[in-house]
């Protein structure tokens, strides 16, 4: 079990700032953290840029606006010019092409000014409670560094799992040791000329290296067991996961898209363990064949499911074009929603499987809920989380592409059945939620560690 061992107690009533990166897996899991800080007592303050605030609530009840313990605040990322460069499908091809002044200047240079003007502006003289903590993203390094050159007490915050920080911290000692030079180009002793890591990812370590060279706790939404090797090899992790749902408030806030709950009605109406969720997160988007081999290889298994299918999520195309008749042919089994509410629903009994892309936040909550999992990784991370959970944890199966790189429908149609049919690997998902479990209750390691967390920030 780890503890805090930075500062100590404060005296007077502390105010945290929580900055997440503008990106919807970055900013539900932050603001999750944010409600849970609310509800042990702490001032929280959270701040998105004017773009993700206004998707934020536009897509929160009227309930769960009264219902928010946080205070919301807002800062220009300063894109107006070039609305395409935020978040969506959009932004990883613009981070890499253009490479231009938009999106880069905007994370380097107007972001990082626009919220330290936010917190002078609320740490005005009269100010009783002024902020004293910033809770940045470690993915926005630059946060912590605003609050470092502000005087402020700064935690990270890490929204991925342990292993990809932990490869990240070890780049300098790969570069020392001749495995990959400094542009992260393999060196000829290993694989001559091949970039290690996406340039931009290789740039991005590189930076967070930079943020925890001066000792800083890393909160981790894992919980230490899941992974205690990557856990180890990071210096002042905190692992503080899977943060509970705050049961009496909506635990989804933070969605960029409205919730449609009918779907939890419709699962209502099914039997225990019957119904496949479909979810590929914010950002993974697909050629229209293989949408239709998806689509059809969902109809061939036969089984009943829930799939979400984001508006955008077919590469180049505003509208979603299922397979002719595809929508009549499975009305009586098959429900798709734009966004759903992904957590209760992976709580919900009528789930068997998750079809998931494996984005970190998508792996806790299908482990958080004891469901074994389909994997279709997309980019970045999500490769590795796959490989924890087929091959380490063993709780999932991945589909193969055949030689054109499609997942063909025959191949979902197979795997969906050998999941479903697979005894072993319900039991190693419920185990692992039962770990979980013991992890966030009383006397658990994350259930400490969040408790020297609270003690830390001063409540
Ligand atoms: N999510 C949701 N409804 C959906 C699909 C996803 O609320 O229909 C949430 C999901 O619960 C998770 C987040 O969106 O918390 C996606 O984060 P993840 O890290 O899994 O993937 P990313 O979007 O970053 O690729």
């Amino acid at each position: 079990k780890k503890s805090v061992s930075q500062g100590g107690v404060m005296d007077l009533p502390q105010h945290v700032l929580v900055v997440p990166s503008p990106a919807q897996g970055h900013v539900k899991p932050l603001m999750k953290l944010a409600y849970n800080l609310a509800y042990h007592g702490i001032k929280v303050t959270f701040a998105n840029s004017q773009f993700v605030e206004a998707n934020i609530l536009a897509a929160m009840s009227e309930a769960d606006k009264e219902q928010c313990p946080i205070r919301l605040v807002s800062y220009s990322d300063g894109l107006e010019a070039c609305p395409e460069e935020r978040n969506g499908p959009g932004l990883i091809t613009s981070l890499e092409e253009r490479n231009g002044p938009g999106l880069i200047t905007s994370l380097k240079e107007v972001m990082p000014k626009n919220v330290e003007k936010l917190i002078e502006q609320i740490n005005q003289p009269d100010n009783k409670e002024p902020i004293t903590c910033v809770i940045g993203d470690l993915t926005a390094g630059w946060t912590l560094e605003v609050a470092r050159k502000m005087g402020l007490k700064q935690v990270a915050v890490w929204p991925a799992g342990p292993a990809s920080l932990a490869l990240a911290l070890r780049i300098p000692q790969l570069i020392e040791a001749g495995v990959i030079d400094e542009n992260g180009m393999c060196s000829t002793k290993s694989i001559p000329g091949k970039p290690a890591l996406q340039k931009i990812l290789f740039d991005f370590s590189l930076a967070i290296n930079q943020v925890v060279k001066n000792p800083i706790i890393v909160l981790c939404n894992t919980y230490y067991e899941l992974d205690s090797s990557s856990c180890a090899m990071i210096p002042g992790i905190l692992p503080i996961g899977p943060l509970p749902a705050i049961s009496n408030l909506n635990p989804c806030s933070g969605s960029f898209l409205s919730q449609d709950s009918t779907c939890l009605s419709w699962l209502d109406k099914r039997p225990p363990n019957s119904v496949i969720y479909i979810a590929f997160g914010s950002t993974a988007v697909f050629s229209q064949k293989q949408f239709d081999e998806l689509a059809l290889g969902l109809e061939l298994s036969g089984h009943s499911f829930l799939w979400v299918v984001r508006p955008n999520i077919v590469s180049g195309s505003s509208h979603e074009y299922y397979p002719d008749n595809f929508l009549e042919r499975i009305a009586s089994r098959g429900m798709i929603v734009k966004w759903a509410p992904q957590e209760k629903v992976l709580a919900h009994p009528s789930i068997s499987c998750f079809f998931s892309h494996c984005g970190w936040n998508s792996t806790m909550e299908g482990v958080s809920n004891g469901v074994p999992f389909l994997c279709w990784p997309y980019l970045w991370d999500q490769f590795d989380n796959k490989k924890y959970i087929c091959e380490m944890w063993k709780v999932g199966l991945a589909l193969d592409c055949d030689e054109d790189g499609i997942i063909s429908r025959h191949e979902i149609k197979t795997k969906i059945h050998n999941l479903v049919t697979n005894d072993g690997m319900k039991m190693n998902a419920k185990k692992l939620m039962e770990d979980a479990k013991k992890s966030v209750s009383q006397g658990g390691g994350s259930y400490e560690n969040f408790k020297s967390l609270v003690k830390y920030l001063g409540a």
